[in-house]
């Protein structure tokens, strides 16, 4: 979409899966001083244990008893999904995961020698997976249940009651967890619970985040992952021998990110809920057109078969004749043809833009079909 985007002049683009906003000036600062001063080195391949004790700080803070020793830094999320998957999958098993899902999910467990296999999360549902049903998709091959909350593309949170039902079944059915909460700090409706503190899931979890979306931090490439102990043992060999540490300056930067003030990183918060709700609210009124009321992220996945187009062609010709990108469903499974994702990362005034345009298609479109 983005390559096709550039022979239109005035394109809004609601593609895009990261802030808008740059990394704050205080954190920029602090890494800058922190290189000048000789912080230009390998790190540590766990991580820089400043970094690792602060984010221990910060996970007691919010009621998790995390040590540092349980904490892996990463090449972003993206480097921690990577080495959870190399350190598990090594002789094959597949991986379950609720589709709509994050589309490198399938490569991440790919390039390790495992297999992706989905299971529905329905628009009727809010996207939320149903728990019998992700049991009934597990067979003998099945090592493990992935897991996105808030959720890229959907926006849905997993609910406190559908965690406990996931958790008790990843105990009965012996499965290892891998929970990706990069957008845990984009909760609507309140903190997102996560399946980590359920019981059982001390020895059987792995939380993956990063500081990519929270902190306006994606071209910095610093992520991390915490879970049980043994596992660290495995996670650090793969990051040692694939990017040795994540990168010095990053992390350093990450540190400034935890210990400075907290309130840049809330007004982030504050805006893309602003816009999330906004566009819903314009979405919702567009004859031909459904969508669930996000609940985090800063994504919305709308039903566009009102149209008459499905995903595809629906984002090529709202290309054609408003000029605004938005991501064709497939892109996050087979299943999600009928459906676009649409991103909140540009500013206010261009998201009005862009709402108007497509209220205007829509007119064109969706009553018509
Ligand atoms: N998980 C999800 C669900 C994501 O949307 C993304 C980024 N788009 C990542 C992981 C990777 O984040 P990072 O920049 O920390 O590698």
């Amino acid at each position: 979409m983005m390559f096709m985007a550039q022979d239109y002049d005035d394109v809004v683009t609601l593609g895009i899966g990261e802030p808008d906003m740059d990394t704050p000036k205080h954190v920029i600062r602090a890494a800058m001083n922190d290189a000048l001063a000789g912080w230009t080195h390998y790190a540590h391949s766990q991580g820089d244990p400043e970094l690792r004790q602060a984010l221990s700080d910060s996970l007691l803070a919010a009621g998790r008893d995390v040590s540092p020793d349980r904490i892996q830094i990463t090449h972003g999320a993206m480097g921690a999904l990577v080495a959870v998957m190399r350190s598990l999958l090594c002789d094959g098993g597949e991986v379950l995961t609720p589709e709509p899902h994050f589309p490198d999910y399938a490569a991440h467990v790919g390039f390790a020698g495992g297999k992706l296999a989905t299971v529905q999360a329905r628009f009727e549902d809010g996207f939320i997976v149903r728990p019998d049903e992700l049991e009934a998709a597990v067979n003998e091959n099945t090592r493990m249940l992935l897991l996105n909350s808030p959720g890229n593309p959907t926006g849905a949170v997993l609910p406190g009651e559908v965690l406990d039902a996931i958790a008790e079944i990843a105990v009965r059915r012996d499965l290892f967890v891998v929970s990706d909460e990069v957008y845990d700090a984009m909760s609507f409706d309140g903190p997102a619970p996560s399946i980590f503190d359920r019981p059982g899931m001390s020895e059987r979890c792995l939380v993956v985040n990063s500081f990519s979306k929270t902190y306006a931090m994606t071209g910095w490439r610093v992520g991390y992952c915490y879970g049980p102990e043994w596992l660290m043992r495995e996670l650090i060999k793969v990051v040692s021998y694939s990017t040795a540490s994540a990168s010095t300056p990053g992390q350093r930067a990450g540190l400034a990110a935890l210990r400075g003030p907290k309130e840049p990183f809330q007004a982030m918060v504050d805006e893309f809920t602003r816009r999330s709700q906004y566009v819903y609210s314009r979405l919702a009124e567009m004859p031909g057109l459904r969508v669930n009321r996000p609940q985090g992220s800063f994504y919305m996945f709308a039903d566009v078969s009102g149209s008459g187009m499905d995903g595809l062609a629906f984002a090529e010709t709202l290309l054609k004749e408003e000029q605004v990108v938005v991501i064709p469903g497939e892109t996050f499974g087979p299943s999600c043809q009928p459906f676009i994702r649409i991103a909140c990362t540009v500013p206010m005034d261009r998201l009005e833009i862009a709402m108007d345009r497509m209220e205007r298609f829509m007119k064109r479109h969706g009553e018509t079909a």
